[in-house]
């Protein structure tokens, strides 16, 4: 069966999906990941019904470092399965000014694309150390790139600056915004879900551990909250969100932080962590009787609830709020307390729907529509690649 593998690569774990392309019908059929790179490492996998299909784990020095987890898992997919993809989709956090939509990487491409590490220098380097390895076993086998910032490269100018003099934004300081694959899907979905809204003022909330929104209007990207990082917007897991550039002065030259333990503290110690004090889960901070804890949800919601009227300033109003990943699809709670902010705009809960995880969760009598929708970045990217494949762009 022609096969397209998935791979989302991060510092420590490597995701994969295995999806069958007959006919130009993508079918998932694995699920898994290698995590505990380099420390503990674990391979696990499951088939789309649950059923487990390998949970292992190695030395560390079995599994050192990402081509390594690569050459574990795609032998674990060859042998046992005998799936030899026709093509690998490759999650890349950062597609720079230049590439707002997916490519087939060549070596031009891949070297552009190594250049706008020091835009991403977290993520960049692991989403292509993937690449580097399939290139070197199998050179001949197609390679698509699908990248967090494609979707949202249509923004107008004034979505896309910063107020800093401009030979900045032309070197590429710019307000890429991110989690594009995961709206791009939500779009897609709304098509179905909602079509009447699909083509309206819509803000997609991907709340995960790390957070955004997007103002989508007739189902593109026109506004994020995330900006030239992902450390933007919403607080998050362990970011911070939107944090006065003041305090990071102050960071720098009154604590004497220096700048790489400024760059952990920002992406590993703040947001739903740091304020709590307890946990940057928020199952852990829901299951607290801690007043900390409750005080650090009721700060996300608070700052979804700002973020969403700036976002609902950027579309002239809004017809619809859409809550995905892990935060969105699974706690009423915080969805609860997020409604409760858009309380102004009109949209009204409806309790029974919003504790049952229904895909529509808003009152009968809402003017806003209100919808839970499962995010599926790895799918989009299988859409992404068998679509250049059958373009024959290889
Ligand atoms: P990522 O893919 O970015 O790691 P996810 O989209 O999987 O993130 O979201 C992970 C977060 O979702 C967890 O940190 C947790 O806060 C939240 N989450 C997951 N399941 C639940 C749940 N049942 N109830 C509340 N929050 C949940």
């Amino acid at each position: 069966m022609d096969t397209i593998l998935v791979v989302n690569a991060g510092s420590s774990s490597v995701k994969f999906q295995v999806f069958g392309a007959e006919t130009g019908h993508l079918t998932r059929l694995v699920k898994g990941e290698i995590d505990g790179i380099g420390t503990r490492p674990g391979m696990h996998a499951e088939s789309p019904d649950g059923t487990r299909l390998i949970d292992e784990t190695f030395e560390p020095a079995q599994v050192a470092d990402v081509p390594a987890a690569l050459e574990k898992s795609a032998g674990w997919l060859r042998e046992l399965h005998g799936f030899e993809p026709i093509a690998v989709g490759h999650r890349v956090v950062h597609g720079g000014p230049k590439y707002g939509l997916p490519v087939l990487i060549s070596e031009t491409v891949l070297a552009d694309l190594e250049r706008l590490v020091p835009l991403a220098p977290l993520h960049q380097p692991n989403n292509l150390a993937p690449v580097r390895a399939f290139m070197s076993r199998s050179p001949g086998l197609p390679q698509i790139a699908c990248f967090d910032t494609a979707f949202h490269r249509a923004h107008g100018a004034l979505a896309d600056h910063y107020a800093i003099p401009e030979h900045f934004y032309a070197e590429g300081v710019r307000r890429y915004g991110f989690h594009g694959l995961s709206y791009e899907f939500i779009a897609s979905r709304l098509l179905d879900v909602a079509p009447e809204i699909a083509a309206g003022r819509v803000i997609a909330a991907h709340l995960g551990s790390g957070a955004s929104m997007c103002a989508l209007l007739a189902g593109r990207s026109v506004e994020s909250t995330m900006g030239f990082s992902a450390l933007d917007g919403l607080p998050m897991g362990t970011r911070p969100g939107q944090i006065d550039p003041g305090v990071l002065l102050y960071l720098l030259e009154q604590k004497k932080m220096p700048p790489r333990q400024l760059q952990d503290f920002l992406y590993g110690e703040c947001g739903l962590k740091g304020l709590s004090g307890i946990s940057n889960d928020v199952r852990d901070l829901e299951a607290s009787t801690d007043s900390r804890a409750q005080f650090a949800l009721g700060y996300f919601a608070y700052r979804a609830g700002l973020e969403a009227g700036a976002l609902a300033a950027a579309l002239g109003g809004l017809d619809a709020f859409v809550f995905t990943a892990g935060i969105g699809e699974n706690s009423a709670l915080v969805r609860a307390k997020i409604v409760e902010k858009l309380g102004w705009l009109g949209a009204v809960l409806d309790p029974r729907a919003n504790a049952a995880g229904e895909q529509s969760i808003a009152a009968r009598d809402s003017p806003i529509g209100l919808y839970v929708i499962p995010t599926d970045e790895e799918l989009m990217i299988a859409r992404h690649s068998l679509a250049l494949l059958m373009a024959g762009q290889w």
